[in-house]
């Protein structure tokens, strides 16, 4: 298939376009590198540095004729969506349309959207949360998200075009930044390199669905053989784990001696997320892999790898 990944530039984006390009697909890349690497780039991918947002993407997909599009690309900040709702959904609401638009007139055949679960459904006693739960989300954020969940309901209706949305938990593993929503991961790695102090927000034991990038991209992958017109599944692991258990496994990696340090606890943060996985695993044959001390622990490598290699 020839496919459009946008954010392929991106953490979660360049593992699946690896993964798209493993399966024998031809892959473009729509990606503005605002977070994304160039370094993280799939050789053999055709690579677009473009704006999400830019009505000249019409002329791409009018000449490309893409068969399916992956939506990544996105503003992926929750505290700085708190901060700039308007940026925010500059980019993910307007920017979004923007390439519904192009699909629509480019007969783009399915959409498959990164949404969050991790921010969509807010607080709930109701866990672990499963697709049909209300969504209450608590940030911009997860309310950009979840509008575009709806303009996709609206595409589907009004112009026949399918999509699969998969709200995604806490997506952690190498190539991962400080921003997105498991961003912890990646601070602790640093500051433990580093010998700094790593605080721990609170009491630490608000608790998130953390699941492997690389489970996330063959979730992504498994959604291509799809042929519901409309689609919703979580991908996440069905565990709640808190900051301290993670802050634990890092730290015992990394640097062992570290003692543990509390600070306030971040005003407004969610407290808890856990998905219901079962639909998921029922609908794509699709179960997580990587154990999460194990996916940790080869992320703390990959970490200091990383570090070793730039001195
Ligand atoms: P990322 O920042 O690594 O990837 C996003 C990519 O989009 C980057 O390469 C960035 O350069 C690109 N981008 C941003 N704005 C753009 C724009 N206006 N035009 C073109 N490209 C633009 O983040 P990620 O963690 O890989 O997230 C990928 C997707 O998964 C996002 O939609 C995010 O909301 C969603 N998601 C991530 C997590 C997580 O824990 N990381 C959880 C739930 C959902």
């Amino acid at each position: 298939m020839k496919i459009l990944v946008t954010g392929g530039a991106g953490f979660i984006g360049s593992h699946l376009c690896d993964g798209l390009l493993a399966d024998g697909h031809q892959v473009h890349i729509v990606d503005n590198l605002s977070t994304g690497q160039e370094e993280f780039i799939a050789r053999t991918a055709v690579f677009h540095r473009a704006d999400i947002g830019d009505p000249e993407l019409a002329g791409l997909f009018q000449r490309e004729r893409f068969d399916v599009m992956y939506h990544l690309a996105a503003q992926i900040d929750v505290r700085a969506s708190v901060a700039d709702p308007v940026a925010d959904a500059r980019t993910n609401v307007l920017g979004s349309l923007n390439l519904l638009q192009q699909c629509v007139a480019s007969g783009v055949g399915r959409v498959v959207f990164a949404s969050t679960g991790g921010a969509i459904y807010g607080d709930t006693e109701h866990r672990p949360t499963p697709e049909d739960a209300d969504c209450r989300p608590v940030s911009p954020y997860g309310i950009t998200k979840l509008s575009l969940e709806k303009y996709l309901h609206f595409y589907r209706v009004q112009h026949g075009l399918a999509h699969t949305v998969l709200r995604f938990g806490n997506v952690y593993g190498p190539r991962q930044n400080p921003h997105g929503e498991a961003g912890v991961v990646a601070i602790f790695c640093k500051r433990l390199l580093a010998g700094e102090p790593a605080v721990i927000n609170g009491d630490g034991l608000q608790s998130r669905d953390y699941v492997h990038v690389s489970d996330v991209a063959r979730a992504c992958r498994l959604a291509l053989a799809v042929d519901r017109e409309e689609l919703t599944c979580n991908v996440g692991t069905g565990v709640e784990r808190d900051v301290v258990a993670l802050f634990r496994i890092l730290r015992d990696e990394l640097a062992p001696d570290t003692p543990e340090r509390f600070g306030p606890a971040a005003p407004g943060e969610q407290r808890t997320s856990c998905l219901d996985i079962r639909h998921t695993r029922a609908v794509l044959g699709w179960q997580p892999e990587v154990s999460f001390e194990d996916g940790l622990r080869a992320t703390a490598r990959w970490f200091r790898e990383r570090q070793g290699g730039r001195g």
